[in-house]
């Protein structure tokens, strides 16, 4: 793709709501030792997104890292999934370009934020938020993922000016070089669960991406743990960054029970159907470690005759979907 003129006038019509709407309709109380988004002087159109969605107070992660981010300064956020941190690095996307608007002309194919994520579905989940909490901003997001349509996700390229990417790694090398994408304007990068990226084997191309990126911008790296190499990662990409650690909110599993039961190897699976069969479970999720075993034992639920699926990472994305 060839760097061609975006349509500036499409921005104004992609707020995807004109009713008028002010910040007197999203009150929330001051409470002691929890911090509100309007503590934070966001732009009004991501309060409003912030609103729609039911958010009130900052979970612990929002309200550490939100203070720097903000400002622009670099973050490493060792937080896991259910800890609000999604919302934490989006929130800070939206606001900076935002407050900061482009002079003169947009190119198509130059997005100003990326994020990185190590699988397909995170990546969807990600643009969901992104779509969500950014509804009213007019700021555009566009996902590139492995297993699904490389041309559909050029044309959205192609058909307007996008503001945020958010990518797998490979194939966000598959659009740069084949020059489709170009990364020299971006302004704000996030590496989400950098371990996982670690884990999958990313980590060159991570380094690789980060080495195109122009130096004055802001980086956020979230992960879980934070073993040596993303140690590493993080001394050579990130500037001066502020560290935050939250545990997972307790309130995310209070309402589940967790046990053990013991039994031998080959009376797995007749225990794992008793259990279905006698507990009164109408829908459930089982998790195995390797595909294979997915595999075989989805076929051994349906041979004796629960209605079930499976997913793993050897299906393609739109079987993935499906399930
Ligand atoms: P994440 O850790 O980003 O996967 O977010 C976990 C869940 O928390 C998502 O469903 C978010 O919509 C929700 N969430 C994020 N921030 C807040 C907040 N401040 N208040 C209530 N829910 C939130």
């Amino acid at each position: 793709m060839t760097r061609s003129k975006g349509r500036r006038g499409a921005r104004a019509e992609q707020a995807q709501d004109d009713a008028p709407w002010s910040i007197d309709q999203f009150q929330v109380p001051e409470e002691e030792g929890k911090t509100r988004f309007h503590d934070l002087g966001l732009h009004p159109s991501i309060m409003r997104g912030i609103a729609e969605l039911g958010f009130e107070y900052c979970s612990p992660i929002q309200a550490q890292v939100l203070p720097h981010t903000l400002q622009g300064h670099d973050a490493i956020g060792k937080a896991q999934t259910g800890t609000g941190k999604t919302a934490a690095f989006l929130i800070t996307i939206f606001n900076d370009l935002l407050e900061n608007p482009l002079e003169g002309e947009r190119f198509l194919g130059e997005p100003r934020a990326l994020v990185i994520a190590p699988t397909r579905e995170l990546v969807m989940q990600i643009a969901a938020d992104a779509h969500d909490l950014g509804k009213f901003t007019g700021l555009k997001t566009a996902t590139l993922i492995g297993g699904m349509d490389y041309q559909k996700q050029l044309n959205l390229l192609g058909n307007e000016i996008v503001d945020l990417v958010v990518a797998t790694p490979g194939r966000l090398l598959d659009f740069t070089g084949r020059r489709d994408l170009y990364l020299d304007h971006i302004e704000v990068l996030v590496l989400d669960e950098a371990d996982r990226m670690l884990d999958m084997g990313f980590i060159p191309d991570i380094e690789f991406i980060c080495s195109k990126l122009p130096e004055t911008r802001q980086t956020m790296l979230f992960s879980a743990t934070m073993p040596p190499p993303i140690e590493k990662l993080t001394k050579k990409f990130l500037n001066n960054p502020k560290r935050i650690e939250v545990s997972r909110a307790a309130t995310t599993n209070k309402d589940i029970t967790a046990f053990k039961i013991p039994v031998k190897s080959r009376q797995k699976r007749e225990t794992l159907r008793w259990l279905l069969n006698h507990d009164q479970v109408e829908t459930a999720i089982v998790f195995a470690n390797r595909k294979t075993t997915v595999r075989e034992l989805n076929k051994s639920l349906q041979r004796h005759g629960f209605r079930s699926g499976e997913i793993h990472g050897d299906m393609d994305q739109s079987n993935r979907l499906k399930e």
